[in-house]
Protein backbone atom coordinates (compact mmCIF):
# COMPACT_ATOMS: atom_id res chain seq x y z
CA UNK A 1 0.00 0.00 0.00
CA UNK A 2 1.45 3.18 -0.92
CA UNK A 3 1.68 5.55 2.19
CA UNK A 4 3.55 9.04 2.26
CA UNK A 5 6.50 9.36 4.90
CA UNK A 6 8.04 12.39 4.21
CA UNK A 7 12.00 13.16 3.74
CA UNK A 8 14.24 10.89 4.88
CA UNK A 9 18.35 12.04 5.00
CA UNK A 10 18.89 8.18 3.72
CA UNK A 11 16.81 8.82 0.40
CA UNK A 12 18.67 10.84 -1.91
CA UNK A 13 16.48 11.71 -5.26
CA UNK A 14 18.13 11.48 -8.90
CA UNK A 15 16.98 11.35 -12.09
CA UNK A 16 16.61 7.46 -11.89
CA UNK A 17 14.56 7.69 -9.17
CA UNK A 18 12.34 11.06 -9.57
CA UNK A 19 9.48 8.82 -11.04
CA UNK A 20 9.39 5.83 -9.06
CA UNK A 21 7.37 5.14 -5.83
CA UNK A 22 10.20 5.34 -3.41
CA UNK A 23 10.51 8.75 -4.39
CA UNK A 24 6.64 9.29 -3.84
CA UNK A 25 6.61 7.43 -0.54
CA UNK A 26 9.15 10.68 0.55
CA UNK A 27 8.06 13.78 -1.44
CA UNK A 28 4.73 14.71 -3.13
CA UNK A 29 4.71 16.04 -6.87
CA UNK A 30 2.27 18.60 -7.61
CA UNK A 31 1.08 16.51 -10.22
CA UNK A 32 -0.51 14.53 -7.32
CA UNK A 33 -2.03 17.47 -5.69
CA UNK A 34 -3.25 19.09 -9.21
CA UNK A 35 -5.07 15.59 -9.43
CA UNK A 36 -6.28 16.08 -6.07
CA UNK A 37 -8.28 19.60 -5.93
CA UNK A 38 -8.78 19.16 -10.08
CA UNK A 39 -8.67 22.10 -12.57
CA UNK A 40 -10.98 23.61 -14.77
CA UNK A 41 -10.95 20.47 -16.64
CA UNK A 42 -9.24 17.83 -14.62
CA UNK A 43 -11.76 15.92 -12.47
CA UNK A 44 -10.19 16.23 -8.55
CA UNK A 45 -10.37 12.75 -7.89
CA UNK A 46 -8.43 11.30 -4.34
CA UNK A 47 -9.00 7.64 -5.48
CA UNK A 48 -7.61 8.19 -8.76
CA UNK A 49 -4.39 9.78 -7.11
CA UNK A 50 -3.38 6.73 -4.88
CA UNK A 51 -4.07 4.22 -7.56
CA UNK A 52 -1.42 6.18 -9.70
CA UNK A 53 0.72 6.17 -6.76
CA UNK A 54 0.76 2.39 -6.14
CA UNK A 55 -0.08 2.13 -10.33
CA UNK A 56 2.48 4.17 -12.71
CA UNK A 57 -0.15 3.99 -15.47
CA UNK A 58 1.62 3.71 -18.96
CA UNK A 59 2.53 6.91 -20.36
CA UNK A 60 -0.30 8.12 -23.16
CA UNK A 61 0.23 9.64 -26.70
CA UNK A 62 0.33 13.14 -25.37
CA UNK A 63 2.23 12.66 -22.61
CA UNK A 64 5.07 10.89 -25.05
CA UNK A 65 5.33 13.88 -27.46
CA UNK A 66 5.61 16.34 -24.23
CA UNK A 67 8.48 13.42 -23.45
CA UNK A 68 9.36 13.41 -27.03
CA UNK A 69 10.27 17.31 -27.01
CA UNK A 70 11.70 17.12 -23.72
CA UNK A 71 14.13 14.65 -24.75
CA UNK A 72 14.93 16.90 -27.34
CA UNK A 73 16.06 19.75 -25.11
CA UNK A 74 17.78 17.66 -23.03
CA UNK A 75 20.31 16.56 -25.13
CA UNK A 76 19.16 12.42 -24.67
CA UNK A 77 16.44 12.06 -27.81
CA UNK A 78 18.57 9.39 -29.19
CA UNK A 79 18.44 7.12 -25.89
CA UNK A 80 14.13 7.76 -25.43
CA UNK A 81 13.45 7.05 -28.91
CA UNK A 82 15.52 3.72 -28.10
CA UNK A 83 13.95 2.97 -25.28
CA UNK A 84 10.04 4.05 -26.75
CA UNK A 85 9.39 1.50 -29.64
CA UNK A 86 6.01 2.40 -29.66
CA UNK A 87 7.18 5.14 -31.37
CA UNK A 88 7.42 3.61 -34.14
CA UNK A 89 5.80 2.18 -37.30
CA UNK A 90 7.23 -1.86 -38.13
CA UNK A 91 9.65 0.15 -40.93
CA UNK A 92 11.22 2.25 -38.51
CA UNK A 93 9.34 5.20 -39.34
CA UNK A 94 7.90 7.14 -36.92
CA UNK A 95 3.74 6.17 -36.17
CA UNK A 96 1.48 9.38 -37.45
CA UNK A 97 0.53 10.56 -33.85
CA UNK A 98 4.36 11.23 -33.16
CA UNK A 99 5.68 12.15 -36.87
CA UNK A 100 4.25 15.95 -35.22
CA UNK A 101 7.00 15.98 -32.93
CA UNK A 102 10.24 16.76 -35.33
CA UNK A 103 7.96 19.53 -36.96
CA UNK A 104 7.09 21.07 -33.28
CA UNK A 105 11.13 20.88 -32.68
CA UNK A 106 11.77 22.67 -35.93
CA UNK A 107 9.05 24.94 -35.49
CA UNK A 108 10.26 26.06 -31.89
CA UNK A 109 14.19 25.84 -33.04
CA UNK A 110 13.46 28.77 -35.71
CA UNK A 111 11.75 30.88 -32.65
CA UNK A 112 14.97 32.82 -31.32
CA UNK A 113 12.47 34.24 -28.17
CA UNK A 114 11.76 30.72 -27.56
CA UNK A 115 15.03 29.34 -27.51
CA UNK A 116 16.63 31.88 -25.33
CA UNK A 117 14.28 30.96 -22.76
CA UNK A 118 14.94 27.36 -23.08
CA UNK A 119 18.82 27.79 -22.81
CA UNK A 120 20.21 27.33 -19.57
CA UNK A 121 20.70 24.37 -16.43
CA UNK A 122 18.06 21.52 -17.85
CA UNK A 123 15.92 18.83 -15.75
CA UNK A 124 16.78 20.64 -12.11
CA UNK A 125 15.91 18.66 -9.37
CA UNK A 126 14.96 19.95 -6.17
CA UNK A 127 13.24 19.60 -2.66
CA UNK A 128 11.89 21.87 -0.05
CA UNK A 129 8.94 21.87 2.47
CA UNK A 130 6.02 24.22 1.87
CA UNK A 131 2.51 24.02 3.72
CA UNK A 132 4.13 21.30 5.81
CA UNK A 133 4.53 18.61 2.78
CA UNK A 134 7.77 17.53 1.29
CA UNK A 135 7.95 18.29 -2.40
CA UNK A 136 10.01 17.10 -4.98
CA UNK A 137 10.39 19.63 -8.22
CA UNK A 138 12.26 18.95 -11.77
CA UNK A 139 12.76 21.99 -13.44
CA UNK A 140 12.51 21.54 -17.47
CA UNK A 141 15.38 24.73 -17.73
CA UNK A 142 16.81 27.64 -15.06
CA UNK A 143 17.90 30.54 -16.90
CA UNK A 144 21.20 31.56 -16.05
CA UNK A 145 23.38 35.31 -16.01
CA UNK A 146 27.05 35.33 -17.14
CA UNK A 147 27.59 34.58 -13.08
CA UNK A 148 25.63 31.13 -13.33
CA UNK A 149 23.59 32.93 -11.13
CA UNK A 150 19.51 31.89 -11.61
CA UNK A 151 17.51 34.65 -13.32
CA UNK A 152 14.51 32.65 -14.07
CA UNK A 153 12.88 29.06 -14.80
CA UNK A 154 10.92 28.15 -17.61
CA UNK A 155 8.57 24.85 -18.20
CA UNK A 156 8.18 23.38 -21.38
CA UNK A 157 4.60 22.47 -22.26
CA UNK A 158 3.05 20.86 -25.21
CA UNK A 159 -0.52 21.30 -25.82
CA UNK A 160 -3.64 21.17 -28.66
CA UNK A 161 -3.39 24.84 -28.83
CA UNK A 162 -1.96 27.96 -27.55
CA UNK A 163 -5.09 30.40 -27.60
CA UNK A 164 -8.37 28.41 -27.18
CA UNK A 165 -10.29 28.45 -23.85
CA UNK A 166 -10.85 25.04 -22.55
CA UNK A 167 -14.41 25.32 -20.38
CA UNK A 168 -13.69 28.98 -20.50
CA UNK A 169 -10.03 28.71 -19.64
CA UNK A 170 -6.28 29.47 -20.88
CA UNK A 171 -4.80 26.43 -21.28
CA UNK A 172 -2.64 27.24 -18.69
CA UNK A 173 -5.26 27.38 -16.39
CA UNK A 174 -7.37 24.40 -17.44
CA UNK A 175 -4.32 21.61 -16.55
CA UNK A 176 -3.15 23.44 -13.19
CA UNK A 177 -0.03 24.92 -14.83
CA UNK A 178 -0.43 27.83 -12.71
CA UNK A 179 0.30 25.29 -9.41
CA UNK A 180 2.82 23.52 -10.98
CA UNK A 181 4.82 27.04 -11.14
CA UNK A 182 3.47 28.75 -8.36
CA UNK A 183 5.14 25.29 -6.00
CA UNK A 184 8.35 25.28 -8.36
CA UNK A 185 8.92 28.79 -7.69
CA UNK A 186 8.51 28.53 -4.04
CA UNK A 187 10.80 25.34 -3.86
CA UNK A 188 13.95 27.20 -5.99
CA UNK A 189 13.27 30.27 -3.97
CA UNK A 190 14.09 28.15 -1.03
CA UNK A 191 16.82 26.93 -2.62
CA UNK A 192 18.58 29.88 -4.00
CA UNK A 193 17.01 32.45 -1.42
CA UNK A 194 15.49 34.79 -4.59
CA UNK A 195 12.15 34.42 -6.19
CA UNK A 196 12.52 34.54 -9.64
CA UNK A 197 9.92 34.78 -12.88
CA UNK A 198 8.19 31.91 -14.29
CA UNK A 199 7.11 31.37 -17.70
CA UNK A 200 6.03 28.66 -20.09
CA UNK A 201 7.47 27.56 -23.03
CA UNK A 202 4.59 26.61 -25.29
CA UNK A 203 4.42 24.42 -28.01
CA UNK A 204 1.32 23.47 -30.09
CA UNK A 205 0.49 20.20 -31.45
CA UNK A 206 -1.42 21.95 -34.63
CA UNK A 207 -0.56 20.87 -37.96
CA UNK A 208 1.38 24.28 -38.02
CA UNK A 209 2.76 24.17 -34.50
CA UNK A 210 2.36 27.36 -32.61
CA UNK A 211 5.18 28.63 -30.28
CA UNK A 212 5.57 30.65 -27.34
CA UNK A 213 7.32 32.48 -24.39
CA UNK A 214 4.33 32.93 -21.74
CA UNK A 215 4.62 34.59 -18.24
CA UNK A 216 2.32 34.20 -15.49
CA UNK A 217 2.58 36.74 -12.83
CA UNK A 218 3.28 36.04 -9.24
CA UNK A 219 0.21 37.56 -7.93
CA UNK A 220 -0.95 34.56 -9.43
CA UNK A 221 1.07 32.45 -8.29
CA UNK A 222 0.87 33.69 -4.32
CA UNK A 223 -3.24 32.78 -5.40
CA UNK A 224 -1.80 28.85 -5.85
CA UNK A 225 0.14 28.87 -3.25
CA UNK A 226 -2.37 29.63 -0.84
CA UNK A 227 -5.05 27.96 -2.48
CA UNK A 228 -2.05 24.86 -1.84
CA UNK A 229 -1.79 26.03 1.82
CA UNK A 230 -5.63 25.43 2.37
CA UNK A 231 -5.37 22.38 0.92
CA UNK A 232 -2.41 21.01 2.68
CA UNK A 233 -3.60 18.94 5.74
CA UNK A 234 -6.33 16.88 3.80
CA UNK A 235 -4.13 16.26 0.83
CA UNK A 236 -1.26 14.99 3.59
CA UNK A 237 -3.67 13.20 5.07
CA UNK A 238 -5.00 11.47 1.95
CA UNK A 239 -1.09 10.51 0.71
CA UNK A 240 -0.35 9.33 4.49
CA UNK A 241 -3.56 7.22 4.07
CA UNK A 242 -5.19 8.42 7.61
CA UNK A 243 -8.23 9.38 5.21
CA UNK A 244 -9.97 7.14 2.55
CA UNK A 245 -9.55 8.22 -0.41
CA UNK A 246 -12.73 9.12 -2.11
CA UNK A 247 -13.79 8.31 -5.66
CA UNK A 248 -15.37 11.24 -7.86
CA UNK A 249 -17.36 9.06 -9.78
CA UNK A 250 -17.00 10.66 -13.23
CA UNK A 251 -13.11 10.48 -14.08
CA UNK A 252 -11.57 7.98 -16.43
CA UNK A 253 -10.29 6.01 -13.60
CA UNK A 254 -13.62 5.93 -12.02
CA UNK A 255 -15.58 4.97 -14.89
CA UNK A 256 -13.48 1.86 -15.64
CA UNK A 257 -13.41 0.46 -12.03
CA UNK A 258 -17.00 1.16 -11.76
CA UNK A 259 -19.43 -1.51 -10.59
CA UNK A 260 -22.54 -0.87 -12.01
CA UNK A 261 -25.91 -1.83 -9.65
CA UNK A 262 -28.88 -0.52 -10.82
CA UNK A 263 -30.42 0.21 -13.88
CA UNK A 264 -30.81 3.25 -14.58
CA UNK A 265 -34.10 5.41 -15.50
CA UNK A 266 -33.85 7.17 -18.85
CA UNK A 267 -34.91 10.65 -17.07
CA UNK A 268 -31.96 10.21 -14.85
CA UNK A 269 -29.28 10.71 -17.78
ZN1 LIG B 1 -12.47 9.63 -10.14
Amino acid sequence: MFKYKGANRKFKLSQDNYYTQKANEHYASIHSFINYIGTPYITGCSARVIHELEEPSEPNDAMLIGSYVDSYYEGTLDEFKANTPQLFKKDGSLLATFAICNTMIERAENDKLFKTYMTGKKQMILTGNFADIDWKIKIDNAILNKAGDIIAFTDMKTCRDIHSKINGYSFIEAFGYDFQLALYQEILRQNIDKRVPAYINAISKEKVPETAVIFVEDNRLDECLEIITNHSKDFKELLERKIEPQKCGICDYCKATRVNTKVLNYLEL
